[in-house]
């Protein structure tokens, strides 16, 4: 995973911004870790020592550089090779899990045994998941102290720490500094009093915010969704305080967050969730650079680098729409979601699966074996059987999904793309597919072997290429 130490070194002097987040560099005669992109004086090399995460440098001793802030550098990019259950650990751990479970339950939910899961991390990681449970607690405190104006009992309490006192300590021992002067230190524009926050999402380059927001545009829920070139907003809840939306603004080189005050409790979920929806965390270097070898591909990625697959805010919502959307058209697909939530909607959310699992979707007007895989999912999810989530065990859900009457694999493969962010899924049965490949699903299917293990992001590819043969043709 980290790469020989001249080639670290190298990436450090010339302050490569695109290894940012993938690994780390700690300095002996400061006691100071890094980012490679900081603009620090490169030290000496015999003061550097490379980790291959935060978490690992700060288990050797090293203290966070307050110049280029480490804990905000974009998150360590999912190898292919990693096993998909480190990949699920990892995930969870981001999104907080390891606040209120222990280290056994996240080996048992992800089904290996509490040594083979930390062996397994700290190969990927350098450090075990305790170690990765406490740097991921530091990091959303010091998010809230620099983002927020919540008092540190609060700060404790979401981050993880289990006292005000506790969090000063370890602020202090890291920082030499209080966690007073260090919001006194950063100029913010947040509300104070509405308890709203604002930060900033990094992005790794190549990135194609176009892209995404296009894809989001031709698929936003009216009422839920808002999409401009460069704002995403999003409904979270509807009460009487009025209407709660979460924003996303693009910044050329990475996003400016608005959280509502009532997701702030749940900012480790919905961070993960934005960084989904906006698929931050490919390493679209590795990706374009493997598929532009395919003679099939090459053109598209030299003209539109960094293509991402957004994923799904809302597992069971992604995966309902999937099912509307099958052999009908991206817009007609929308037009059915939108009098779904018009239909069955109390507050203008998307219907949960309760409220679906009791209804007859075919009376919107689409066979009535779609709706009834609609309600037989509905069913599933509402029993708590499916677990449609970005941690998700990807294979057992492709396998749940197929075996509902009426969900064929290309519904399942969308879903485990979108929602269970797999890298290779890969639909060959889609007819955007069969067209710009000249072939059918068979054919399709050994054309992109040579894609693996990125087939999803070569779908993008075709997905983009179809859209230029149209304008041509
Ligand atoms: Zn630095």
């Amino acid at each position: 995973m980290l790469p020989d130490f001249d080639q670290c070194y190298q990436i450090l002097a010339r302050r490569d911004q695109s290894f940012d987040g993938r690994f780390f560099a700690a300095v002996s005669s400061t006691g100071i870790y890094c980012r490679t992109s900081c603009s620090a004086r490169t030290p000496l090399a015999r003061n550097v020592a490379f980790f291959a995460s935060a978490a690992a440098a700060l288990a050797a001793g090293y203290r966070p550089c307050l110049r280029c802030r480490p804990e905000m550098a974009p998150r360590q990019p999912e190898h292919p090779a990693t096993c998909a259950s480190i990949v699920r650990a990892l995930r969870l751990i981001d999104r907080g899990y390891l606040v209120d479970h222990r280290e056994t339950d996240l080996a048992t939910l992800v089904g290996l045994s509490a040594d083979a899961l930390n062996e397994q991390c700290t190969a990927v990681t350098g450090v075990g998941v305790a170690m990765l449970g406490k740097a991921h607690r530091l990091q959303m405190a010091k998010r809230l102290i620099d983002s927020s104006d919540l008092p540190l009992s609060r700060v404790a309490d979401l981050a993880g720490y289990p006292s005000a006192r506790s969090v000063q300590r370890e602020i202090g021992r890291l920082y030499s500094r209080t966690p007073t002067s260090l919001r006194q230190a950063r100029r913010r524009k947040n509300d104070r009093g509405s308890g709203e926050i604002t930060l900033t999402l990094p992005v790794r380059q190549p990135y194609n915010q176009s892209w995404v927001f296009d894809f989001l545009a031709r698929r936003a829920l009216r009422g839920v969704e808002e999409v401009s070139p460069t704002c995403y907003r999003r409904l979270l809840k509807r009460d009487a305080q009025g209407d709660h939306w979460l924003s996303v603004n693009w910044l050329g080189d990475g996003f400016s967050v608005r959280v509502p005050a009532c997701a702030v409790t749940r900012l480790a979920t919905t961070l993960a969730g934005l960084r989904r929806v906006l698929d931050l965390d490919a390493d679209s270097q590795s990706i374009d650079r493997h598929l532009a070898r395919s003679s099939m591909l090459s053109r598209w990625v030299e003209e539109q680098p960094g293509l991402r697959i957004p994923g799904a805010w809302d597992g069971f919502e992604i995966a309902v729409r999937a099912i509307l959307g099958q052999q009908v058209s991206v817009v007609r697909a929308t037009d059915l979601a939108n009098r779904l939530i018009d239909r069955y909607s109390n507050d203008g959310l998307f219907p949960d699966a309760a409220v679906l699992s009791r209804v007859n979707v075919a009376e919107l007007g689409m066979p009535g074996r779609r709706g009834q895989a609609i309600g037989l999912l509905a069913e599933q999810v509402a029993r708590g059987e499916m677990d449609l989530d970005e941690t998700a065990d990807a294979s057992v859900l492709q396998d749940s999904l197929c075996r509902i009457p009426g969900i064929g694999p290309w519904t399942a493969s969308y879903v485990c793309m979108r929602v269970a962010r797999q890298a290779d899924a890969f639909p060959e049965q889609d007819w955007v597919v069969m067209k710009v490949l000249q072939n059918k699903a068979p054919g399709c299917r050994r054309i992109a072997e040579e894609w693996r293990p990125w087939r999803g992001y070569a779908l993008m590819y075709l997905w983009y290429a179809s859209t230029q043969l149209a304008a041509t043709n």
